[in-house]
C-alpha cells in the first residue's frame, strides 16, 4: 500500500559512512516482514482516503521508528553497539507527515539519552526524508516538501534524576514530548506497574512547571492513575496521554480509567489510542487486531468526544513481540485477570506503515465524516499542541 507522498531516495541508516560499514547486525524487514492486512475499500473510498491524506496533517502521537535486529536475540548487543536503525523506507511507504518518534531505550542513563538523541539526529540529517521538528509550522512545511517532520520524544524522564534544568538541555537538544514515569516509579512520580502510586511528588510538581514554561509537552501513558491525575491538575497546559487506551474496554493497569480519560479532555487535553503488541485488546477481540484497537477509539470517542482522541499506536518495524519476550522483566507487571490469545503480531497494526493507512480506512469505511477523520488522525494534535509549545 504506497501511494507514496514523500520524496524518499533510498537511503538507509548510516549510509553516509559507505555501504556496509555501520553494523554487524542484520537488521528486520520493514513493512513487509509479515504479509500485510489493509481494511478493505470501495473504489470510491480509496479516492476518499488519498484526498483526505492529501488535504491533511497525518501525525502519530507516539511511533518507535526504529528497526530491530533480524534475529531478536541479538537486541542487547545491537543497542549496546549504539547504531540502531531508524526504517526510513517503512515510514516513506506510509502517509505520515509527522511523528512523535520514541527514541530512548528502556532504564536508559543520561549518557545513554544524549547518545542516541545525537546518532539518531545525525542519521535522520543525512535521511533527506525525517525532518527534526520543533514547532507544529514545521509539520506543514515537511507536508509540503514531501517529507516527515520528526519530534524526538523520550518516553520518560527518568535520565534526568534530581537535576530540574536537564531539562532545558532535553529541550536545547530537541526533545519535543517527553512522558513523566515509564513503569517503574522515579522521582517524578509513580510508575503504572507499581502495587501503590504515591502521587506527583514535590520535583514532580517543580518539572510539570518547568516542562510548561518550556513548552515541552508532557506524555503520561505510563504514570500511574495518581500521579497521571496530579499533573493533570498541576499543569499550567493541556496533557497528552498518547498511548495507551480504555481500561472498561481492557482491564489492565496499562489501559486508563474513565475518570482519568475524562481529567485529560476537561483539561483540554488529547487522548492516544495505541496498538503495540497484547496492549489494546477487548472482550470481544482476544486477539490483538485492528478491531480490537478501534473498538477502544470508539469508546473514548464516545466518553469524552471526538475533539479529545487520536492515535499513538507505538509500533515499530520488526518483531515487536519477540522485543516483548527478549524484554519482559522491563515491561508493566499486568497483573490483571483479562483471558487473552497470544499473537505473534497485531493484524493490520504490524508496523507504523500499514497502521497509519489503517486508520484512515477503518474509518472512511466506518462512516466518519471527512472533517472527523481530519480531527483524528492529525487536526486534534495539532489544536493542543499551539497551545502546549
Ligand atoms: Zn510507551
Amino acid at each position: 500500500m504506497s501511494a507514496t507522498k514523500h520524496r524518499y531516495n533510498g537511503y538507509k541508516s548510516f549510509d553516509y559512512l559507505g555501504p556496509g560499514r555501520h553494523s554487524k547486525f542484520a537488521v528486520s524487514k520493514e513493512d513487509d516482514r509479515v504479509s500485510p492486512f489493509f481494511v478493505p475499500m470501495t473504489e470510491h473510498q480509496e479516492e476518499r482516503l488519498l484526498k483526505i491524506i492529501a488535504d491533511n496533517p497525518v501525525i502519530s502521537l507516539h511511533d518507535h521508528l526504529r528497526v530491530l535486529p533480524e534475529n531478536i536475540t541479538d537486541l542487547y548487543g545491537y543497542y549496546a553497539a549504539g547504531r540502531v536503525h531508524t526504517g526510513y523506507a517503512g515510514i516513506a511507504s506510509s502517509p505520515l507527515d509527522a511523528v512523535f518518534g520514541n527514541q530512548v531505550l528502556k532504564g536508559a542513563s543520561w549518557e545513554d539519552t544524549i547518545h542516541e538523541l545525537g546518532m539518531r539526529s545525525c542519521d535522520a540529517a543525512h535521511s533527506g526524508l525525517l525532518v527534526k521538528a520543533s514547532g507544529a509550522d514545521d509539520i506543514f512545511s515537511a507536508k509540503q516538501d514531501g517529507k516527515i517532520a520528526w519530534f524526538p520524544m523520550i518516553e520518560h524522564a527518568s535520565c534526568i534524576g534530581d537535576e530540574l534544568d536537564k531539562l532545558d538541555v532535553l529541550y536545547g537538544l530537541g526533545v519535543r514530548m517527553l512522558g513523566l514515569v515509564f513503569s517503574h516509579t522515579n522521582a517524578i512520580g509513580g510508575g503504572l506497574s507499581e502495587a501503590r502510586d504515591g502521587g506527583l511528588t514535590n520535583f514532580g510538581a517543580k518539572v510539570v512547571s518547568r516542562m510548561n514554561a518550556l513548552g515541552l509537552p508532557i506524555d503520561l501513558s505510563h504514570a500511574g492513575d495518581l500521579t497521571t491525575m496530579d499533573a493533570i491538575n498541576v499543569s499550567a497546559k493541556p496533557v497528552f496521554i498518547g498511548h495507551t487506551g480504555a481500561r472498561t474496554v481492557w482491564g489492565t493497569k496499562r489501559m486508563k480509567p474513565d475518570d482519568v480519560i475524562k481529567a485529560c479532555a476537561d483539561k483540554g487535553g488529547i487522548f492516544g489510542i495505541e496498538a503495540a503488541p497484547h496492549t489494546t485488546m477487548s472482550r470481544s477481540h482476544k486477539e490483538h487486531d485492528i478491531e480490537s484497537v478501534m473498538e477502544h477509539f470508539e469508546y473514548v470517542k464516545n466518553l469524552v468526544g471526538i475533539d479529545s482522541v487520536s492515535f499513538g499506536p507505538d509500533t515499530m518495524f520488526g518483531d515487536h513481540v519477540g522485543l516483548h519476550r527478549q524484554s519482559a522483566a522491563a515491561y508493566a507487571d499486568d497483573s490483571s485477570d483479562e483471558k487473552f490469545v497470544m499473537s505473534e503480531y497485531v493484524r493490520g497494526c504490524e508496523n507504523p506503515s500499514e497502521t497509519w493507512w489503517n486508520i484512515p480506512r477503518w474509518l472512511i469505511a466506518h462512516g466518519y465524516s471527512d472533517e472527523d477523520i481530519a480531527k483524528v488522525i492529525g487536526g486534534n494534535v495539532i489544536r493542543v499542541l499551539k497551545e502546549t509549545f
